[in-house]
């Protein structure tokens, strides 16, 4: 038995692990235990999140040899943790990449985006992932402004007169009262093509639909050094116990890459952000007749964007903290008030659960995946919609590092490029945060 990790702690008690205890899903083994000898495979994969397991998929479907190791249990870091909101779009909108990369390039993006939804779907049916209950019921986003409003319906028009998507329509202030229950909005734009998913439960059966295709995930084992021997192929990947030799390491590590130090100069490409959840106790019969009818997820247009939902017949509600530490009281006490002033009808309503992590950004708000060096290949930095990105991503990744090209339009990136002034990333972080939310306060 290894002796316990300093490098971890345990995951936080959130609706998801609560459910998935329920189920009887979060004690099915998914993994091979820690690694305890020394092997030789084609590709080792560091991370069991989506990207770790999606990249590892891709790599059993093609025949190729893998190991996946995570410091952690299966979903420990944001795959396990996050909203479960399915979405087919980037942080930055396809008008603006149309402006400045051009219309096929924002063609290209388009098509990733909604693949990436199409990742979520064929692996719940490949894995037959019933206990994930992926909907795809759309996702409205909803305007606080009039500006907001206009801006989202631009886009919505753009999409559809120059990549033929018709997926987005507009609703009025009205129609989102109606099916979200709040009046705090002056309209939205529905995206057809999201939904909702229950994260942990689908990132375990991609664990355990790749366990049963005899694919080795070890889970509690860290990767401590990442080594290259002059002049040889492949690396030396090294963890407590055991070392595993491979032709070619894919690091999916995303904002928990400074576990170790192995892994640390990928937290460099990232500013990791906050992000945290609450649950509210299971709405009495009035409200659940009336919040979220179209069990869609939601999101709303300030900076400091919130983002609510249903499940397990409860209200949950997240969005990005900045200030606070993982844990710390004073998120989750903004959250609460940031719902209520949204949904007055919940201030009397427990916070049953409440749980954070961390999502990673990056500087040009897109993913990355590219090759750090001739025998490694990294994907990270979702911008917090990594749930549908990551499982399209990680399977990229397995396909670069088998030296194939996959269109990656935007996401490609040759090389490490470090945040600049990355140590100053967390003071750096609470000041744009503090500016964003001057901003949405005086309604701008
Ligand atoms: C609170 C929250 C809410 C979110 N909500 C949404 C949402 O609603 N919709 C959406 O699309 N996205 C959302 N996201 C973002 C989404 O969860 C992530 O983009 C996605 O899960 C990233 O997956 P990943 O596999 O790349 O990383 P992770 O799931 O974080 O996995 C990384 C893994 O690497 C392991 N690891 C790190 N370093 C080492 C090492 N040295 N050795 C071994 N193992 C190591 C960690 O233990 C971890 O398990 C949210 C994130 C958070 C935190």
């Amino acid at each position: 038995m290894l002796a316990p990790l300093a490098c971890t702690s345990p995951p936080p008690d959130s609706l998801w692990r609560h459910l998935a205890a329920r189920a009887g899903t979060l004690d099915a083994p998914v993994g091979s235990g820690p690694l305890a000898r020394d092997l030789h495979t084609d590709v080792a994969v560091i991370g069991a999140g989506y990207s770790g397991l999606a990249a590892a998929y891709a790599l059993e479907k093609r025949g190729v040899p893998c190991v996946v190791l995570d410091a952690n249990p299966v979903g420990w870091g944001a795959s396990g943790r996050n909203g479960g909101v399915v979405s087919s779009k980037f942080r930055l909108s396809f008008p603006a990449i149309a402006a400045r990369h051009g219309l096929d390039v924002a063609k290209r993006m388009h098509r990733l985006a909604h693949d990436s939804v199409r990742v979520v779907e064929s692996l719940v049916d490949e894995f037959a992932i019933a206990s994930a209950a992926f909907e795809h019921s759309g996702s409205l986003r909803c305007a606080h402004t009039e500006r907001a409003l206009a801006a989202c319906i631009a886009e919505a028009d753009w999409v559809r007169t120059e990549l033929g998507d018709r997926s987005m329509s507009a609703l009025t202030r009205g129609e989102v009262e109606a099916e979200s229950g709040s009046a705090g909005f002056v309209g939205g734009v529905l995206s057809a093509d999201a939904g909702t998913i229950l994260p942990l439960e689908y990132v375990l059966g991609i664990a355990r639909g790749l366990a049963a295709r005899g694919v080795p995930i070890h889970e509690s084992t860290p990767v401590v050094a990442i080594e290259r021997v002059s002049g040889a192929p492949g690396v030396i990947v090294r963890t407590p116990a055991a070392t595993v030799r491979a032709k070619q390491l894919i690091v999916a590590t995303n904002a928990y890459s400074g576990l170790t130090s192995a892994t640390a100069a990928y937290q460099r490409e990232l500013v990791p952000f906050r992000s945290a959840m609450i649950a509210t106790e299971r709405l009495p019969a009035g409200l659940d007749a009336k919040l979220m009818t179209a069990r869609r997820s939601y999101t709303e247009t300030r900076r400091m964007m919130k983002w609510f939902r249903r499940a397990d017949g409860r209200m949950l509600f997240g969005g990005r903290d900045a200030f606070g530490k993982e844990g710390q009281q004073t998120g989750f006490e903004a959250l609460r008030r940031a719902m209520v002033a949204l949904f007055p009808d919940l201030a009397g309503l427990r916070i049953e659960f409440q749980w954070s992590g961390y999502v990673g950004m990056t500087f040009n708000a897109l993913p990355h995946v590219g090759r750090s060096d001739d025998a490694t290949v990294f994907c990270l930095g979702y911008n917090g919609a990594g749930v549908a990105m990551a499982s399209l991503v990680g399977q990229q990744a397995a396909a670069l590092a088998l030296g194939e090209t996959p269109d990656l339009a935007l996401l490609a990136q040759e090389g490490l490029r470090p945040v600049p002034f990355h140590s100053l990333r967390a003071p750096g972080v609470r000041l744009v945060a503090a500016w964003y939310q001057f901003l949405d306060a005086m309604g701008a």
